[in-house]
């Protein structure tokens, strides 16, 4: 018997980087995984690539469109076990000259994408008095960084929305965890000049970027029966980058 056997789980931006090895391990574990994803080409084919893999294309910030995916996996599944709202972008720019919509943009996707998934199950956990929520957010939330005023928001604000919502869910068994990541080798950070990578690197302990495995072990870690006193908590996955 494995961990995940008839569990239902629910992963955002599954399609690649860390959603996508977060899916892989709960597949590996025995789950049934619904990966909600903009990217429909590379959701569609990743759908024909793995078993037990559903791919809905829906928007994170649009909470009608993440209404709709949780309403398709409640009617065809009966249940969720698991959801990872793990969807995120960056639009990094320094204050002085960032735009009004690279401020939201950030937000709508990371943080309100957040409350949407969660504000969408939250009703079906409570119903099913179980289940288990992890949200990413990242070190950046903690320490704050120059260049992602807006990132660092939407990050921070992850960490006070799951830790208000395992308060108000606890009581039904409901539990709500965070995973903030350090830097992880994804599209997100390939896309970063090799000076800025090695500053990082001498910031980092373990002198060496995390991978998404990595942090996937530990948000199935905190998914699982094994974190079953666990809510509410932020458990970092950085290499001992601490503030
Ligand atoms: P990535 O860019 O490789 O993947 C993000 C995924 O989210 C993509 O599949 C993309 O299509 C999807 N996505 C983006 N916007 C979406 C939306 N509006 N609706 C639905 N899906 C959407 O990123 P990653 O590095 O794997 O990051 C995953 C999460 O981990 C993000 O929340 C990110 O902020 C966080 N994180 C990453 C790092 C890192 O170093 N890579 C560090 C800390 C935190």
């Amino acid at each position: 018997m494995k961990e995940f056997d008839q569990h239902i789980s629910v992963v955002t931006g599954a399609i690649q980087g860390i959603g996508r090895a977060i899916s892989e391990k709960l597949l590996a574990e025995g789950a049934t995984v619904v990966g909600i994803d903009l990217n429909r080409e590379a959701g569609t084919a990743l759908e024909q690539e793995l078993d037990r893999f559903r791919f809905l294309a829906a928007d994170v910030s649009d909470y009608e469109q993440v209404r709709h995916a949780i309403e398709v996996v409640i009617n065809d599944y009966g249940k969720i076990d698991d959801l990872v709202c793990n969807a995120g972008i960056t639009r990094d720019q320094l204050i002085l000259r960032m735009a009004e919509e690279e401020w939201s943009d950030v937000l709508a996707v990371n943080l309100t994408g957040t409350y949407n998934c969660i504000r969408a199950a939250a009703r079906q956990f409570v119903k099913q008095r179980a289940g288990s929520i992890v949200a990413i957010s990242s070190v950046i939330g903690e320490t704050g960084n120059a260049g992602q005023a807006n990132y660092a928001a939407s990050k921070a604000g992850i960490i006070a929305l799951c830790r208000s919502v395992a308060k108000e869910l606890g009581s039904r068994s409901v539990r709500v965890n965070v995973v903030a990541p350090g830097f992880i080798e994804t599209g997100m950070t390939a896309v970063l000049p090799e000076a800025i990578i090695h500053s990082i690197l001498d910031r980092i302990p373990l002198r060496r970027v995390g991978t998404p495995d990595e942090v996937a072990a530990a948000v199935c870690f905190l998914l699982s029966d094994e974190a079953s006193y666990i809510t509410g908590q932020v458990l970092g996955v950085n290499g001992g980058m601490y503030p």
